[in-house]
């Protein structure tokens, strides 16, 4: 008999990374349960597409938790939920600290107690605030600049706390700009509300929205507009199987960035969105959109060395191709 195939708790497996790496997950041969309180995940997506098992609840829900991890034998945790509106995070802090600090440390201790001790985690570039240096490498300092960054450092230290006095191991990705969709055009990226760029330009394209807001044309950047990291979701997917595998084989505690390492600039994306659309989008050149930095790009080295991760799409044409297939289908 083959041996059992490792069993992967991925809370937020309903939302849009999550998704994404489920579908890896189970590419990969891993046998998946989601824990997803379906505020913003989405439950016909996991049980038409990914059709693996989705409980409906909380990681604050400790009686639950403990039920979950009695029951199944799971061999180690992925844990993608929290919110993620970064302007939310600044008028309603109290939902960010709740939900994305508390609600992990409750997830923690259920795990210890049932004495599970592998982490995959998702942080974020938002974690290292305004960059003194770019690309920003993993010891860069971090000093977020709004409170969803703040609850994503906090776990990072609870997480290395945690494997000082309990010997818990996480592996902690900081993603820079997740985008783009499963190439197969299964999955894509969701949101309501919207507030990212290319989803956004891509609505704009389907007629969804009447123009594209520029935030800011003033900054110190070749065009005036921001720089981002976008990484391919599916690139990202990958990296966590690969972190996810560091751990099961008796890795120690890592923090790695997952970036593309190249900028784009928000009239490039523009651009490549015009280009792959075949179509000539309305922009509106707006003020800046507080607390955003000028230009962020991660530098992925780590990944790619200890991980051995190598992203299949790092070009912005092909990440608002697959972004812009599902789109045209979602909304046909
Ligand atoms: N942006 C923009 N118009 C929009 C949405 C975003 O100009 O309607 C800019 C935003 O200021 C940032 C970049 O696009 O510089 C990426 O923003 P997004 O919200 O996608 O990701 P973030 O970098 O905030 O995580």
């Amino acid at each position: 008999m083959s041996p059992r195939k490792p069993t992967i708790l991925v809370t937020g497996g309903a939302g849009y990374i999550g998704s994404h790496t489920v579908l890896a997950l189970k590419r990969a041969g891993y046998e998946v349960v989601i824990l997803d309180n379906l505020v913003y995940g989405h439950r016909d997506l996991v049980e038409k597409v990914l059709q693996v098992e989705l409980i409906a609840g909380d990681t604050s829900d400790r009686a639950l938790l403990d039920q979950l991890f009695q029951t199944r034998n799971i061999d180690a945790v992925m844990h993608f939920s929290a919110y993620a509106y970064v302007g939310e995070s600044v008028t309603d802090p109290a939902k960010y600290y709740r939900n994305n600090v508390l609600g992990t440390l409750v997830l923690l201790e259920a795990m210890l107690a049932a004495s599970i001790k592998k982490f995959v985690f998702s942080s974020t570039c938002a974690t290292y605030g305004v960059p003194e240096v770019v690309p920003i490498p993993e010891n860069h300092p971090q000093n977020p600049i709004n409170p969803y960054g703040a609850t994503k450092l906090m776990v990072e230290r609870i997480l290395s706390d945690f494997d000082v006095a309990y010997g818990l191991k996480s592996v902690r990705f900081r993603y820079f700009n997740a985008a783009g969709a499963d190439p197969n055009g299964l999955l894509g990226e969701d949101h309501n509300p919207e507030t990212h760029l290319i989803p956004l330009v891509l609505l704009t394209a389907l007629g969804k929205r009447e123009s594209i807001s520029i935030f800011g044309t003033d900054y110190p950047t070749p065009d005036g507009t921001c720089i981002r990291d976008y990484i391919h979701v599916s690139d990202l997917a990958d990296a966590h199987i690969l972190g996810l595998e560091y751990l099961l084989q008796g890795g120690d505690s890592e923090v790695f960035n997952l970036g593309n390492g190249l900028g784009f600039s928000v009239k490039e994306v523009i651009a490549a969105s015009e280009e792959v659309t075949g179509l000539t989008l309305p922009v509106q050149e707006c003020d800046r959109r507080p607390g955003d930095p000028p230009s962020l790009i991660g530098s992925s080295e780590k990944a790619r060395k200890i991980l051995g991760w190598q992203p299949q799409y790092p070009g912005i044409k092909d990440i608002v191709l697959h972004a812009w297939q599902w789109h045209q289908q979602r909304h046909k």
